[in-house]
């Protein structure tokens, strides 16, 4: 193969994620990240795509690539879940001041420890993403440096989002920074890391949110349709956030259009338009992070009764120590509120779609293995093992059920376009 199909294998087999690394990597003038026809960001090679730089995009790339945090930063005190990883503390906390709280995705624990990092000078800016200015349903990358900009971020953005499309020139500013992403953005970063030692100086705090997948183009696409607006009449598209989980709201102009997270996912998890890479995610729990954050519905998702009256409170999984001191210090210097320690086996009830996908990953990846696909290369995240406690019967149903995944086509995408 040469190197630019070596690169589109990715996407072709349906483990591109579009978190944007392959075009920092190569050079804008090589490799873009841009909306293709398939109505995604994915790489287009624009330039000559030598064999050197596609070998380092398999090293870094996280749709190929997925590790563990690193071992220099699990503590010998560290206490490890099979399923929900390292940590060293687990809350149920929320922004303590209300404002951030509402505006945020959950209880705005994310954004209080934006604004706790800045006004602490703990780091120069945090690298995150805010709705994009081009098309209101995606994300861009977004580097806050006061408590404004990191509320401009708040919300879960569920349409494609590449935050690591600039990464090397963020990291030319030579400052310290915090980064605020999906796990397989932050999975990217740390692969990155063994190419550019800048990573490890400049980055002091990683923090993710746990994520089930973002949305297909097909779901928002379906959710347009269900509130009778087009994508391309769209000027601003909110999720979430402003309640927990607050309206999805769509704007065309004057137009206004607002429903519940529920018409946007569905009643349940069966019902989750995701991308294939998500369904076969080894880590959506933010494994390599400092912080990883959570909703707190039991069963994984909100009703519509309570959702009126849901203030919002996140999980926080402490798994460094410091992330564990951040969390003690936000709280000290009233940033944040935290209401009680809980465990990895709150978490379970919390997120059991997490706990599900975590068991089921290794089974699926010796899916694609068999069925001639990329699988996702993978350690420090015990899915293996975790594969191991369940019957042989489920795993030969995961493995078997990938493999005629990719036999009918569900594992594949088109080789990517441009949109012109
Ligand atoms: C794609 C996706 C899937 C999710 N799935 C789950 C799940 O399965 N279980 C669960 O408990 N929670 C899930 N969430 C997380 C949840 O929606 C909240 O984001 C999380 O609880 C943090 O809430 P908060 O109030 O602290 O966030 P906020 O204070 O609103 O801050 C959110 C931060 O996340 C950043 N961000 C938002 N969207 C993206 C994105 N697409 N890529 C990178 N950074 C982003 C923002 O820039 C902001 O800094 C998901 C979020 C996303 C984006
Ligand atoms: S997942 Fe990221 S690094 Fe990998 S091919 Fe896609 S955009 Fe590039
Ligand atoms: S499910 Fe996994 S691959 Fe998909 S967006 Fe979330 S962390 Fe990334």
């Amino acid at each position: 193969m040469t190197p630019e199909e070596q690169l589109y294998a990715i996407v072709e087999q349906g483990l591109c994620i579009g978190c944007g690394l392959c075009q920092a990597v190569a050079g804008k003038d090589t490799i873009e990240v841009v909306k293709t026809t398939t109505g995604v960001e994915r790489p287009i090679v624009v330039g000559e795509l030598d064999q050197a730089t596609v070998d380092q995009i398999y090293d870094t790339c996280p749709g190929v690539r997925v590790e563990g945090l690193p071992e220099a930063l699990i503590e010998e005190d560290t206490k490890v879940d099979n399923v929900w990883g390292p940590w060293r503390r687990i809350v149920k906390a929320w922004a303590a001041d209300p404002d951030i709280r509402h505006q945020g995705s959950t209880g705005g624990v994310m954004s209080a420890l934006g604004t706790y990092l800045l006004k602490s000078k703990q780091v120069g800016f945090v690298l995150h993403v805010k709705a994009s200015t081009t098309n209101p349903t995606f994300g861009e990358p977004h580097i806050s440096f006061t408590e404004a900009d990191i509320m401009e971020g708040a919300g879960s953005r569920y349409g494609p989002t590449p935050p690591l499309l600039d990464i090397k020139s963020v990291l030319d500013r030579g400052q310290p920074f915090a980064f605020f992403a999906k796990p397989c953005d932050v999975a990217g970063l740390r692969n990155y890391a063994r190419h550019d030692p800048r990573v490890d100086k400049l980055v002091k705090f990683t923090v993710a949110m746990v994520c089930g997948g973002y949305g297909a183009p097909s779901t928002t696409e379906g959710f347009l349709d269900h509130i009778g607006m087009k994508m391309d009449e769209l000027t601003a598209f909110r999720y979430r956030g402003f309640g927990c989980p607050g309206p999805t709201r769509a704007e065309a102009g004057e137009k206004v259009e607002e429903a519940h997270y529920l018409d946007y996912w569905g009643e349940d998890e069966s019902m989750w338009g995701l991308p294939f890479r998500c369904k076969v995610c080894p880590d959506g729990i933010g494994e390599a992070c400092d912080l990883a954050v959570s909703d707190t519905w039991i069963g994984g998702s909100p009703n519509r009764i309570d959702s009126e009256t849901d203030l919002g409170e996140n999980g926080v999984i402490a798994r460094t120590k410091a992330g564990e001191d951040l969390l003690a210090t936000a709280e000290k210097s009233g940033f944040l509120t935290i209401e009680r320690d809980i465990t990895p086996d709150h978490m379970s009830i919390y997120q059991p779609h997490q706990m599900r996908k975590k068991y089921a990953a290794w089974a699926r990846h010796q899916g694609l293995r068999e069925a001639g696909q990329l699988a996702p290369v993978t350690s420090r995240l015990r899915i293996e093992e975790l594969s191991s406690e369940l019957f042989d019967g489920t795993n030969d149903a995961q493995r078997r059920g990938t493999v005629e995944r990719v036999k009918i086509g569900k594992a594949s995408e088109s080789a990517p376009e441009k949109v012109v």
